[in-house]
């Protein structure tokens, strides 16, 4: 496998630089229970016959690997030292075909570990995706931008080591070892004894530097993701105007090349590491076959064995140390292999914060009356990530990751009703928790206390899909995924004629636009295609939520000031799109606030003032002073 071959088959490494070298250290190192590994054997289970045919095939290779050194023993002691000719060819001949045979099994085995390893990966990944797509808001807000990525590419590749690496290799080694043992014990149970005394000289400095290279792998894999994150966020669009608006070019560069600098340390360290180990086994790699031709020549000349049986034990001696040196970390393999799994289940036992129940009520059509009856709601506390952790424990009931202990209420003891087909308003100083209610409307939360209903529904009877099916969302920073204009526009609704697609964005004001593209509806737009103008980008939004065609209509309007045509272009659109809809809109134009059939005035989370324009200016109240600050001067223009 790994070990190189001098003369005679003395073992050079038996394979060990690349076992130290093995990333073992690959997070948490839980304790192997009958609980984690039933949980880990799911995985495997599909792929049984796959699994069985692999470890059947490793067997066969083991009692095969035995038949050359076993035939060098006949070859110098019958054919050389019997002057058989004949022999020497049929046996040389065996030889041949034994090697073919190992080949092809070799071919066989990897070919099944390949796909059962990486149909494997592929079941974990998807069962990943599917699971973080039901993670809450609140999940992606904390954490760290990439991470989630990065560990969805790493831990589940890592997967594939265990399937392919860690059970192959140990049905591997228990196989080599019986069959070994067997056809040592057959040659000479002398010489296998003096080979067997000589492991621990092997094993004791091999445990010692597992230890050392397996932290080392610890702490070159949070170096790398610290690396990596840190990269992920501030190479990516949004991190590279605040970092070049803030001029904090050269001191990023200089962060950077610290974490640089300590994974290449880190890197040096494992190397150096390894190299010793390698030195020092090699001395005994060269000992061992010493003793037994030391031994076993004494009694060649005594008489008592013949040349062919010494030589073949030193021979068989390399299929004996690796394997018993790989079996003595099994443990520790197992450990770290489950350690791969486990950070994937700390992900799928993350309980998403809001959940459909199972006897949720259908909910096919809707009037869009929507109700607060006396909600109030705090974020929960932020993650912890695993990288951020430091030894600090998660809770067990933790849902989405966040511990039970919640910051200050962002909405307090709120009420509202509206009715279907009205068109909200809401108003109100930053942070006073307009934008919690809009969330709140498709459950990207579910509140800590009171109720919200649709149509006298609970909202938490509802299936999220069910209820997200009837809210279409236009948000102030649209987002559009690197993919074409009408890819974007079909993602609302798959299933879109070309006919219904022209009139949402003739209804937008942007079919002119999208014809005049390069490629007209086939333009590649988003982060890394075409860069379309913010009011062009909303507009575009707002195409898509017309061709959703929802019942509620949840608006958070851009406050960056466009220029006039662009904003009476969006304007315009926004009049069609939220004609005969319920509507709450999170106002910053005069206009849309007396547009409004009605205004919800909230500060610190509260609703402080409900009413019509005309009635709230006439009150003594925050939308008064708010009204004048912001909209004052407008209205002295006009
Ligand atoms: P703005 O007009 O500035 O957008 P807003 O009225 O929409 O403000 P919200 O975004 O609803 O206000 O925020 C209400 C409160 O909740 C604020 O105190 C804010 O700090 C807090 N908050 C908002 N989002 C989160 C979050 N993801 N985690 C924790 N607290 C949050």
């Amino acid at each position: 496998m790994g070990a190189s071959r001098t003369v005679g088959g003395l073992p050079r490494t038996y394979g060990l630089q690349r076992h130290f070298s093995r990333d073992r250290g690959n997070g948490p190192t839980p304790q192997i229970t009958r609980a984690r590994v039933r949980r880990v054997l799911r995985y495997f289970r599909p792929y049984r016959w796959q699994w069985a045919t692999i470890i059947a095939t490793i067997a066969v290779t083991a009692g095969l690997s035995q038949v050359n050194p076993l035939l060098t023993r006949h070859l110098i002691d019958d054919a050389m030292l019997g002057e058989d000719k004949r022999l020497l060819v049929q046996l040389a001949s065996a030889m041949v075909g034994v090697a073919v045979v190992l080949g092809l099994l070799g071919v066989v085995q990897h070919t099944l570990a390949a796909k059962a390893g990486q149909s494997m990966i592929h079941d974990v990944r998807s069962e990943l995706y599917q699971h973080l797509q039901r993670m809450s808001l609140r999940f992606y807000t904390s954490s760290r931008s990439g991470e989630i990525v990065s560990r969805i590419n790493n831990d589940v590749n890592a997967v594939q080591g265990v399937a392919t690496g860690t059970v192959t290799q140990i049905a591997n080694n228990l196989c080599m070892v019986v069959a070994t043992s067997a056809a040592l014990l057959y040659l000479s149970p002398a010489l296998t004894l003096l080979a067997v005394a000589i492991v621990p000289f092997f094993y004791i400095p091999s445990k010692i530097v597992s230890r050392i290279s397996q932290r080392l792998a610890t702490l070159t894999m949070e170096a790398q993701a610290s690396m990596q994150s840190f990269m992920h966020e501030r190479l990516h669009v949004g991190g590279v105007l605040l970092t070049k608006i803030c001029g904090r070019g050269p001191d990023d560069a200089g962060i950077f090349g610290e974490r640089s600098r300590r994974l290449v340390d880190l890197h040096v360290r494992s190397t150096i590491v390894g190299r010793w180990l390698f030195m020092v086994l090699s001395i005994f790699a060269v000992l061992g076959p010493a003793l037994v031709y030391w031994y076993g020549g004494l009694q060649v000349i005594e008489g008592l064995l013949t040349a062919g049986t010494v030589i073949a034990v030193a021979a068989l001696m390399t299929n004996l140390y690796r394997p018993l040196l790989q079996l003595a970390t099994v443990y520790v393999d197992i450990q770290a292999s489950l350690g791969v799994f486990e950070r994937i289940f700390e992900y799928l036992d993350m309980l998403p914060e809001v959940r459909d129940r199972e006897d949720a009520t259908p909910l096919p059509t809707t009037g869009g009356e929507i109700r607060f009856s006396g909600v109030s709601f705090a974020y929960p506390s932020p993650m912890l990530m695993a990288s951020d952790r430091d030894g600090r424990e998660e809770t067990e009931e933790a849902a989405d990751g966040f511990g039970p202990e919640r910051e200050a209420f962002s909405l307090q003891d709120v009420s509202f009703r509206i009715a279907p087909g009205e068109q909200v308003a809401l108003v109100g100083p930053s942070g006073a928790g307009k934008t919690t209610i809009t969330y709140l409307v498709p459950r990207f939360y579910d509140p800590d206390e009171g109720t919200i209903t649709l149509d006298g529904h609970d909202l938490r009877d509802l299936r999220q899909d069910d209820l997200r099916q009837h809210i279409g969302m236009v948000t102030q920073e649209t987002f559009l995924f690197h993919a074409s204009v009408i890819e974007n526009l079909r993602y609302a609704k798959p299933d879109a004629t070309e006919e219904e697609i022209v009139a949402a964005t003739r209804a937008a004001n942007i079919h002119d636009f999208i014809a005049e593209l390069p490629e007209g509806y086939d333009t590649v737009v988003g982060e890394r295609g075409f860069r379309l103008s913010g009011g062009e980008k909303q507009r575009l939004s707002i195409a898509r939520a017309l061709l959703k065609d929802p019942a509620i209509l949840v608006l958070d309007e851009a406050t960056s000031s466009l220029d006039s045509t662009s904003e009476h272009l969006i304007q315009e659109a926004l009049e069609t799109l939220l004609r005969g809809r319920t509507a709450i809109i999170i106002a910053h134009r005069l206009s849309t606030v007396l547009g409004a059939d009605r205004i919800l005035v909230m500060e610190k989370g509260r609703l402080v003032q409900v009413g019509s324009h005309e009635g709230l200016v006439e009150e003594d109240g925050l939308y008064s002073q708010l009204f004048t600050r912001q909209f004052g001067r407008v209205l002295d223009l006009t």
